[in-house]
């Protein structure tokens, strides 16, 4: 069988179904694994290019020891405090692992909250439960995500997050402390169901992690035991005249016989690797691209102060910034000819990264190596986005001086690399520039992502970001472990796994 895309939701179901006996070839069309996991260097600078908060390390360990991997070949060891959130006039709250610290935080800063805060923790741990439960069951037909609505309702979980929050704090900085979590999966804290704000009692419980040699090093792990295909691109998915899927055709003309295939690219572009009838099947029904990023990375040739491993800064009310980067120029399409001018907007609110707190070897002795994401809109909502990326520079190296207090911060930059919407688009082949495939939203979500099996095209399967449950690390691994169960299942009852696996066992035999 096929995985098409190394992503890490495409390495972790190859594992999965090679260790189960399966013939498994990666096709990559990058040179490297990880996808938007991947890693820049520049002289002794590195950064991790995509995700950095490593939470569920179980679910890490879980699928190495699913993939026959030692799980102890890959170190991790604890970030804590997870992040410290800072506010434009100056406030901060420190995020630390576990409920009763994070309330003595709030305590310090927030006295007047804190029974509000407990209240509004116990509205989401049910909810936290019920994203867990949902993310272990495929949502195959429509009727399994309707059969959840009653729950759902009762818990509060359809209304906005923002919504629930509100009804507990009063206070707006503390509201955005309990509503941002979504945005690291591409959703709207103002428009996202509630049941996402089981993100906090998540990372509460779990803390953040930071493996050896940063997400690479999971990446190099997982990729270890794979044959991966680099600088294979696959054009078209093969279907006989059953209608099941016979093999993958490659950019250049080569071809590569298959029963299955595990499709790890964008979710919106597999439609046009499928003939013209499969397009209208796999149709984009109410899902929509996710926002996309705006990515700095810095090396500064000192360790930068008062900056935490995982940094948030808010540069102003988050609202009418989160409607700038999910709704773009006012909701109306941008035409391509329009340019930063037509994209005003609010003070921008950024995600920092500076792990030489953890890992010095990030960055030359005594030197920092710093990565900001700035959300921005997709390609869709507003073209004229990347002409803006100069003047995000502007504001992002404003808001590090704050953070910092180094009024001569940029003397002590020496290297920058940018990645812009378009290198989402261009590299990954992201629709519109998405940076976190499908945006959850109601529709969205659930039936409405990608299914982990394609019923309608017999022998395709989804992995990633796209599928369901969703986006990020924790969401990626728990798809990979639903899909794999779907596509073993439906091997043993044909009969395949049996022959895929004597094959693969007399392969194994041949080689010693
Ligand atoms: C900037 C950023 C920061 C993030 N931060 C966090 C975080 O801190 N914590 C967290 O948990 N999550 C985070 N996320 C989300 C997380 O990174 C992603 O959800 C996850 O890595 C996506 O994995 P994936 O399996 O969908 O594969 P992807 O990373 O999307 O990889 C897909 C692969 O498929 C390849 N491909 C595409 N089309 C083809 C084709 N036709 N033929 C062959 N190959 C193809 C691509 O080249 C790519 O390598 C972040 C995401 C981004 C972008």
């Amino acid at each position: 069988m096929v995985v098409v895309g190394a992503g890490l939701g495409g390495l972790a179901v190859a594992l999965r179904l090679q260790q189960a006996g399966c013939e498994v070839t990666v096709v990559e069309r990058l040179d490297r694994p990880g996808g938007r996991a991947g890693i820049a260097r520049r002289g002794d600078y590195r950064w991790d290019t995509g995700p950095t908060l490593v939470t569920m390390p179980e679910l890490i360990r879980e699928t190495l020891v699913a993939g026959g991997i030692d799980p102890d070949a890959l170190g991790m060891r604890p970030v804590d405090p997870l992040y410290t959130i800072e506010w434009e006039d100056g406030s901060r709250l420190v995020f630390p692992r576990g409920r009763d610290r994070l309330l003595a935080e709030i305590e310090r800063g927030w006295p007047h909250e804190v029974a509000g805060a407990e209240r509004l923790l116990d509205r989401l741990e049910p909810l936290y439960r019920l994203l867990l439960e949902v993310a272990d069951r495929p949502f195959e037909r429509l009727g399994d995500q309707l059969a959840l609505l009653p729950r759902l309702l009762r818990l509060g979980g359809a209304l906005p997050l923002w919504s629930l929050v509100k009804q507990h704090v009063g206070d707006r900085q503390l509201r955005e402390a309990f509503a941002f979590h979504p945005l690291f999966i591409g959703g709207d804290p103002f428009r996202v169901p509630a049941v996402y704000g089981g993100l906090v009692p998540l990372q509460l419980e779990s803390g953040g992690w930071y493996p050896d040699g940063g997400v690479w090093g999971l990446v190099g792990t997982l990729a270890a035991p794979l044959e991966i295909e680099f600088g294979a691109r696959c054009a078209r998915i093969v279907r006989g005249s059953s209608g099941a899927v016979r093999a993958v055709e490659l950019d250049g003309g080569g071809r590569i016989a298959c029963d299955a295939v595990v499709w790890n690219g964008d979710p919106f572009a597999v439609d046009r690797t499928l003939g013209r009838r499969e397009r209208r099947l796999c149709r984009r029904s109410l899902a929509r691209p996710s926002m996309s990023c705006v990515l700095f990375y810095f090396g500064f040739a000192r360790r930068l102060p008062r900056l935490f491993h995982h940094h948030l800064w808010v540069g102003g009310p988050m609202r009418p910034f989160v409607r700038w980067a999910t709704v773009g120029t006012g909701g109306r399409r941008a035409g391509p000819a329009e340019g930063a001018a037509a994209v005003s907007r609010p003070p921008i609110s950024m995600y920092v990264h500076a792990p030489a707190r953890s890992d010095p070897s990030v960055a030359p002795p005594g030197g920092d190596a710093v990565t900001v994401l700035v959300p921005v809109p997709n390609l869709d909502r507003a073209a004229g986005v990347q002409g803006a990326a100069a003047g995000l520079r502007e504001e992002v190296l404003h808001a590090l001086e704050r953070i910092t207090g180094l009024a001569d911060l940029r003397e002590w930059l020496e290297v920058e690399e940018l990645f812009t919407p378009l290198d989402f688009r261009d590299r990954y082949e992201a629709f519109a520039g998405n940076a976190f495939a499908i945006e959850p939203t109601i529709f969205g979500s659930g039936w409405f992502r990608r299914h982990n099996r394609e019923r309608r095209v017999p022998g395709l399967y989804h992995v990633g970001a796209g599928a369901h449950p969703g986006a990020g690390i924790p969401g990626v691994l728990l798809g990979a472990r639903l899909t794999a169960r779907l596509l073993l299942d439906d091997l043993e009852r044909s009969g395949l796994l049996r022959a895929q696996g004597a094959q693969a066992i007399r392969a194994r035999g041949a080689a010693r």
